[in-house]
C-alpha cells in the first residue's frame, strides 16, 4: 500500500471512523478502478453510515470531516439534537454517467449519493424537492457548505437525476474549481 493510502488510514482513525479494508475493485473494460478502498459504517464514533460505504480513502475522509465539522454542527444548531446516521444510496459502483458521455466518479469511489439524515431525537431529514422549512434551512446549509471541500455537488434542482440525494464528489477539476449546481 502507497504511503499516502496509510496516512490517509491513519487520519481517518484519528477521525473517529470506523471501517474495512476492501478488495481491490477493477473493471478495466468499463473504466472502473479502486485500487485500496475502505468500506465505512460510522464517520465517526456516533454517526452511522446506512448502509456502509464503500470509498476510496480520500473521499471517506472528506466525508468524516465534513459530517464533523458542516451536517453534525448543522444538526445542533437546526435541530438541537445530535447527527445519529447518515443515509448512502450510492458509494462506489461501477456505471457510466447518467448522460453516459463519461465515466462517473463512482466507479473510483470518489463520490457519495446522501439521501437523508437521522438524529438523535428520532428526526429524519430526507433529501427531496420541497422539504418543510426547518429541513430545508438544515439541507441548504449542508449543501452550500459542501461545496469547496467537495468539488462536485449537485442536488434537487440540478436535474431530474438529483431530486432525491446529494452528489458530491472529488474530481480532480482545473485551477481548484468547483461544479456546485
Ligand atoms: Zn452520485
Amino acid at each position: 500500500m502507497p504511503r499516502e493510502e496509510a496516512d490517509c488510514r491513519a487520519q481517518l482513525k484519528a477521525l473517529g471512523a470506523v471501517f474495512d479494508e476492501q478488495q481491490s475493485e477493477y473493471d478495466t473494460a468499463a473504466g472502473c478502478a479502486v485500487p485500496y478502498p475502505v468500506k465505512v459504517s460510522r464517520f465517526e464514533a456516533s454517526v452511522d453510515v446506512a448502509p456502509p460505504a464503500e470509498l476510496n480513502c480520500s473521499m471517506a475522509k472528506a466525508m468524516a470531516q465534513f459530517v464533523q465539522e458542516v451536517v453534525s454542527q448543522a444538526s445542533r444548531e437546526e435541530f438541537g439534537a445530535d447527527l445519529k446516521s447518515v443515509e448512502q444510496v450510492s458509494a462506489f459502483v461501477c456505471r457510466s454517467r447518467h448522460d453516459a458521455s463519461k465515466i462517473s466518479e463512482h466507479a473510483y469511489g470518489n463520490a457519495l449519493d446522501i439521501s437523508g439524515f437521522t438524529l438523535s431525537d428520532g428526526t429524519r431529514i430526507d433529501v427531496e424537492p420541497k422539504p418543510q422549512e426547518k429541513h430545508a434551512r438544515f439541507l441548504d446549509k449542508i449543501r452550500k457548505q459542501a461545496c469547496g471541500p467537495f468539488t462536485t455537488v449537485l442536488g434537487p434542482g440540478s436535474d431530474p437525476d438529483h431530486d432525491r440525494h446529494f452528489h458530491l464528489d472529488l474530481a480532480p477539476r482545473r485551477n481548484g474549481g468547483t461544479f456546485c449546481q
